[in-house]
């Protein structure tokens, strides 16, 4: 980017804190999928709902039972049913749906190893997902803390502050790699944009970072809830030495999430949040040069970060859209045979 548009270092270093929305170095994303995202980000603004993204996910689910849709929570998809090469129907925990088209939200490497009949995996998809890894595929920490005190009494005047640990993205990548090292973390405090984000007289704050493949696999049960706590007062050490604002004395609750947590909750892999990564031949465009050789399968598409949009809430609900489209235009011409 310095080299190509000249900008100063100063810039790029602004700039390059958004890197951890892809997850993928500066010196190795798309400079294209970059630059859409910080453009849309920029020009077009960002959105915070006032009950979280998840107000946002309820509205979606509003408009859909409106057009007459219906929903089974706590449902688990568990086996693609086939009929000859095309899919037929889904065993889910709460009984057997006969389908022509499915729309998976999941992991393909869960879908091809653990959801379907493994004859039916087509070479080329096998290999795709041998090559494809979750290395960038933030491996998600968030640790939210209730105070008994406002926003204003504490000090906190901004939404969103990121603490990185350096601007060399490069280097925080690595240094996510290994617990110890990571000093990266995002602080939000809700209440300076939505002041009834909870009751009068609090405040509520979270802290975000995130970590590589390697040292979570590694920790055992026994040190699991003291890691926890470990990491969580390191983020409030570093709001402290950092913005000069310490919250530790008025935490009435706190919540953890790991990335087990994560893995527990969407069964990601190793409960990573952004698919598989985006960086070099993979990247978002590559993968949309070849939209129909994404989805082999027939009446089988795999939505979400995983898919060929990648990672966040628009891109996601922008390849979900598309995929239901294709869904609905292959429906009409008599399903998918
Ligand atoms: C802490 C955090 C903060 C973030 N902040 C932002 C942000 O501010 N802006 C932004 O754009 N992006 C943000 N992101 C990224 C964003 O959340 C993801 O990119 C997006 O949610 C990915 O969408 P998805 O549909 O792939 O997965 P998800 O939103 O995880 O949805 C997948 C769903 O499928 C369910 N599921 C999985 N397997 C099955 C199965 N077999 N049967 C039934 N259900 C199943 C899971 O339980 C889950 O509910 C954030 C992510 C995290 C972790």
């Amino acid at each position: 980017m310095k080299k190509a548009i000249k900008l100063p270092q100063k810039a790029i270093d602004i700039l390059s804190v958004y890197w951890c929305y892809l997850g993928v170095p500066l010196d190795e994303i798309n400079f294209l999928h970059f630059g859409n995202m910080l453009d849309m980000y920029i020009t077009r603004r960002a959105v915070i709902p006032h009950h979280t993204s998840h107000e946002i996910s309820m509205t979606f689910m509003e408009r859909f039972y409106e057009l007459g849709g219906e929903a089974w929570f706590n449902c688990r998809a568990e086996e693609f049913l086939f009929d000859g090469d095309h899919i037929c129907g889904v065993k889910t925990s709460l009984g057997t749906v006969e389908c022509k088209q499915v729309l998976a939200n999941i992991n393909p490497d869960i879908i091809y190893a653990k959801m379907m009949p493994k004859e039916l995996v087509p070479e080329r998809e096998k290999k795709l997902s041998a090559a494809r890894n979750h290395n960038y595929s933030a491996r998600m920490f968030v640790c939210y803390f209730a105070l008994n005190k406002t926003a204003e009494e504490l000090g906190i005047k901004d939404y969103t502050v990121f603490f990185p640990g350096t601007s060399d993205t490069r280097k925080e990548f690595e240094s996510f790699r290994h617990i110890d090292t990571n000093e990266f973390t995002i602080l939000l405090c809700y209440n300076t944009l939505i002041p009834d984000f909870s009751p009068e007289g609090t405040c509520v704050c979270s802290f975000t970072s995130m970590f590589g493949p390697d040292d979570w696999n590694d920790v055992k049960p026994e040190d699991y809830f003291k890691l926890k706590d470990k990491i969580a007062k390191k983020c409030l050490k570093t709001m402290k030495e950092k913005y000069g604002v310490d919250i530790e004395p008025y935490i009435e609750e706190v919540e953890i999430a790991t990335p087990m947590t994560f893995a527990r909750y969407l069964g990601t892999p190793e409960g990573s949040t952004y698919g598989y990564d985006l960086g070099g031949w993979d990247a978002m465009l590559a993968r949309m040069m070849q939209i129909p050789e994404e989805f082999p399968i027939k009446g089988l598409r795999h939505i979400g970060a995983a898919s060929f949009r990648g990672d966040g809430y628009s891109s996601t609900w922008i390849n979900g859209d598309m995929c239901a489209a294709m869904a609905c235009s292959e429906l009409k011409e008599g399903g998918n045979k």
